[in-house]
C-alpha cells in the first residue's frame, strides 16, 4: 500500500465518521448509536487491516471465498466481521464462528441452515433478516409480506438469534430516490418491534451505503455498510 493511499484512507474514515455524526445529529440520536460497517470487498488484507488501526471497529465481507482468504492474513483482527453479501447455504459451515453477525438471510431455508450448523458448534449465530424492499428479481432477500411468518418459524431455533432487519434498496440516480424504501423499512421494522416475540431482538435496522447512508439514517438506519467511501472507488468503479 502506498503512503498517498494510506492517507487517503485515514482522510476517508474520518470524513465518513462525521458525516455520520452529522446525520445521527440531524436524526435525533446519538452519534454512538449508529454503527459504521466498513464494506471492505476487493480491498486486500493490508488495507483492511489499516482500516481498523484508523478506528473502523466493523468490517463487512460480501464473499465467503474472499472473507476466508483474508481472515487467513488476519485482516480481521481487533475489529468485528459481519457478512453482508449473497449466501449459499453450501458455505455457511466456512462462516460460522468467525462472523459475529451475518446480515444477508433472506429465507427461511438459510436461516434453518445457519441455525443447525450454529448448533454442531455450540454457538448462538447472531443473524439480520434481508428485505427484498425494491422488489427486485435479481436481488435476495424476503418479500415483505413474508418477513412475519419467517420470523415466527426462525425464532424458535436454537442456533439462531434475530437481531434486526437489512436491506438493499434499487440503486438510486438520484439523490433521495431511495427515501421511499427506507421509510417503508423504518415502518417494517417498528412493526416487527411492537410484535415482540420471543428470543427476537429488533435491535438493528442495517440500511445506507456510499450514495445514500445519510437519508437511511434520516429514515432510521442505525447500521450502514459504507465500502467506497471509505476505501475509494473500487476497480470496475473507477
Ligand atoms: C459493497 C456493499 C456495500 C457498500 O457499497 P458502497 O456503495 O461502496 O458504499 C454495502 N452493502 C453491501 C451488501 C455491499 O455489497
Amino acid at each position: 500500500m502506498t503512503e498517498l493511499g494510506l492517507q487517503e484512507l485515514e482522510e476517508n474514515i474520518r470524513l465518513v465518521k462525521s458525516r455520520v455524526e452529522q446525520a445521527a445529529r440531524l436524526a435525533g440520536c446519538k452519534p454512538e448509536e449508529i454503527h459504521l460497517v466498513a464494506a471492505a470487498k476487493m480491498n486486500e488484507a493490508a488495507r483492511v487491516q489499516a482500516a481498523i488501526q484508523n478506528g473502523i471497529t466493523l468490517i463487512g465481507e460480501n464473499r465467503v471465498q474472499e472473507l476466508l482468504s483474508k481472515y487467513e492474513q488476519h485482516a480481521y483482527e481487533g475489529g468485528e466481521l459481519h457478512f453482508i453479501g449473497n449466501l449459499q447455504s453450501n458455505k455457511v459451515k466456512q462462516l460460522i464462528g468467525k462472523v459475529s453477525l451475518i446480515q444477508s438471510v433472506g429465507s427461511e431455508k438459510l436461516g434453518r441452515y445457519i441455525s443447525r450448523e450454529a448448533e454442531k458448534l455450540g454457538i448462538c449465530q447472531d443473524i439480520l433478516l434481508q428485505v427484498n424492499i425494491g422488489g427486485e428479481d435479481s436481488k435476495g432477500g424476503l418479500e415483505p409480506v413474508h418477513l412475519e411468518p419467517v420470523i415466527h418459524s426462525l425464532c424458535v431455533l436454537p442456533g439462531i438469534r434475530i437481531r434486526g432487519l437489512m436491506a438493499i434498496p434499487p440503486i438510486a440516480h438520484k439523490h433521495g430516490e431511495n427515501l421511499c424504501y427506507f421509510d417503508r423499512m423504518r415502518q417494517l421494522f417498528i412493526d416487527m418491534q411492537q410484535k415482540r416475540y420471543d428470543n427476537v431482538f429488533m435491535d438493528y435496522l442495517s440500511m445506507g451505503m456510499s450514495g445514500d447512508f445519510e437519508d437511511a439514517i434520516s429514515c432510521g438506519s442505525n447500521m450502514v455498510r459504507v465500502g467506497s467511501s471509505i476505501f475509494g472507488l473500487r476497480p470496475y468503479m473507477r
